[in-house]
């Protein structure tokens, strides 16, 4: 059998005045035919799953793109047509492809599209026509809309969080779709949307409400029939208004099946919804109380500008906690300030430098930090992931310089990018390890690679566009009332 293969993801932080357009994705992933599988084969991602899964069974594939970039603002008009220009003419030109798979995200925004899977969906649609399989895995934090669903055949959503198995799903849709394009499965769906938004942190999947939710999605002795049970967390920082928590259950043939599990799994949701109420640490006290652990390396992430839900990456409100409480042994990763970067590279190593630090791109990452430090590295600000998350993926923060700062080591970087793996700090040349204090740029998907660090963990809320205090966020077009935003 013969299967088209993509990847489009983005998750678009509305709230962002930073649009993302083609160089994003450029600097991010955008790999196009052949390339495409080349970049992604062998590595944790979807993709890498599909073609896995695809190679063990002895079928052919076409790769059409993989493309991801950064979270940030609206995907550009141009951004949007290309990359789905790739997956559509690949279904037009390739007419005896037995169906079509695709690695999304769920919760992309387009200058003029709310629902970028959808709109990718439709267009696919309307060259496939209704019959063909079309597969798609999506991140926990999609938002699920009815065009998603009505385009697709199924849709399978990560399961951890830390997303810890992009891999899995993949091979879980490249092996579902051979059985549905031969007819041995017949899905049928169940959605239910109760009126929640989940702050991202909230929905971890190491513990707590998440975690007993799984356990009971994936308990050994549900119906049989169920195919796929996804619970959707929504992705909070996005006004369009289809955002929300969804539970999303297929099951083979049987739609009373699925309607029974996604409504009692609705029900735990919406039961335990106090636990989506997320209690904030302002940044001096998470700093304080990271100086005074007797466990090391304290890892505190900076919460609210996390660049994998779209923060600007540039706040140095915990470096500058950090600075008036006298830490020594310190390491932040990183600080985009492209302007920083150029001047510590032309200055060179071992050199001096006075410079205004960060919060250059809005008013909402605090204020520039102005400093004096000496410059310790220039890289090229590419690693290799190795924690258990898109593991052998490549990783790009761009031109990068460590700042040295009295002991507290600053990476500065000049492409946006989560920071939720160790090897960050070992591309620059600082031991993670013998770090009293490590900042991270992430929320919750450090947790995964840098658990083998043994250390703590002290959660930091500064300013930023993914605060998870939602009530300041300006949502004019979300249906409301939802939870934990109006009290119900
Ligand atoms: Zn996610």
């Amino acid at each position: 059998m013969k299967w088209l293969i993509g990847g489009f993801s983005h998750e678009t932080n509305t709230f962002s005045s930073v649009h993302t357009g083609l160089p994003a994705f450029r600097a991010h992933t955008y790999a196009t035919g052949e390339d495409a599988a080349r970049a992604t084969r062998g590595t944790g991602t979807g993709m890498g799953g599909f073609i896995d899964a695809i190679e063990r069974r002895g079928d052919a594939f076409v790769p059409t793109i993989a493309a991801a970039a950064t979270p940030s603002g609206l995907v550009t008009e141009d951004a949007f047509s290309d990359i789905a220009g790739h997956i559509v003419e690949g279904a037009r030109r390739h007419r005896d492809i037995d169906g079509i798979l695709l690695a999304l995200h769920g919760a992309m925004v387009a200058e003029g599209i709310d629902d970028g899977e959808g709109e990718l969906l439709a267009r696919l649609r309307a060259v496939v026509g209704s019959d063909l399989p079309i597969v798609a895995t999506l991140d926990l934090h999609s938002h699920l809309t009815r065009q998603m669903l009505d385009c697709a055949t199924v849709l399978i959503g990560y399961q951890k969080y830390p997303h810890t198995d992009i891999y899995e799903r993949g091979v879980e849709a490249a092996e579902l779709i051979a059985r549905v394009a031969t007819g041995q499965v017949h899905p049928a769906w169940a959605l239910e949307k109760p009126p929640l938004i989940p702050p991202c942190a909230t929905c971890h999947t190491e513990a707590g409400l998440y975690r007993d939710m799984w356990e009971v999605a994936l308990r050994p002795d549900r119906p049989a029939s169920i195919i796929s049970t996804s619970l959707f967390a929504g992705f909070p920082y996005a006004d369009v208004p289809e955002l929300g928590f969804g539970v999303l259950v297929y099951a083979d043939g049987d739609e009373t099946a699925a309607a029974g599990e996604a409504a009692a799994l609705r029900d735990m949701a919406w039961g335990r919804r106090s636990e989506f109420v997320y209690r904030p640490r302002p940044v001096e006290e998470a700093v304080r109380q990271a100086l005074a652990s007797a466990r090391k390396p304290v890892v505190i992430p900076d919460i609210a500008d996390n660049p994998g839900g779209g923060g600007a990456n540039d706040s140095v409100e915990i470096l500058r906690a950090l600075i008036a409480q006298g830490a020594h042994s310190a390491a932040v990763a990183a600080i985009y300030d492209p302007a920083v970067v150029a001047h510590g590279k032309s200055a060179g190593v071992g050199a001096r430098i006075a410079v205004s630090l960060g919060a250059k791109t809005d008013a909402l990452h605090g204020e520039p930090l102005a400093v004096e430090g000496t410059v310790r590295t220039i890289s090229d600000g590419r690693y290799q992931y190795k924690g258990a998350m898109t593991r052998g993926a490549w990783a790009n923060m761009g031109a990068s310089i460590v700042l040295d700062i009295d002991g507290i080591l600053v990476i500065v970087c000049s492409e946006r990018l989560q920071q939720r793996d160790p090897e960050v700090f070992r591309a620059c040349g600082i031991v993670p390890e013998e770090m009293d204090v490590l900042v991270v740029k992430s929320a919750v998907h450090f947790r995964a690679a840098f658990a083998p660090l043994d250390g703590c963990i002290i959660e930091a809320d500064g300013p930023g566009l993914t605060s998870l205090d939602l009530r300041p966020f300006p949502f004019a077009r979300i249906q409301r009332p939802i939870f934990p935003l109006d009290d119900m």
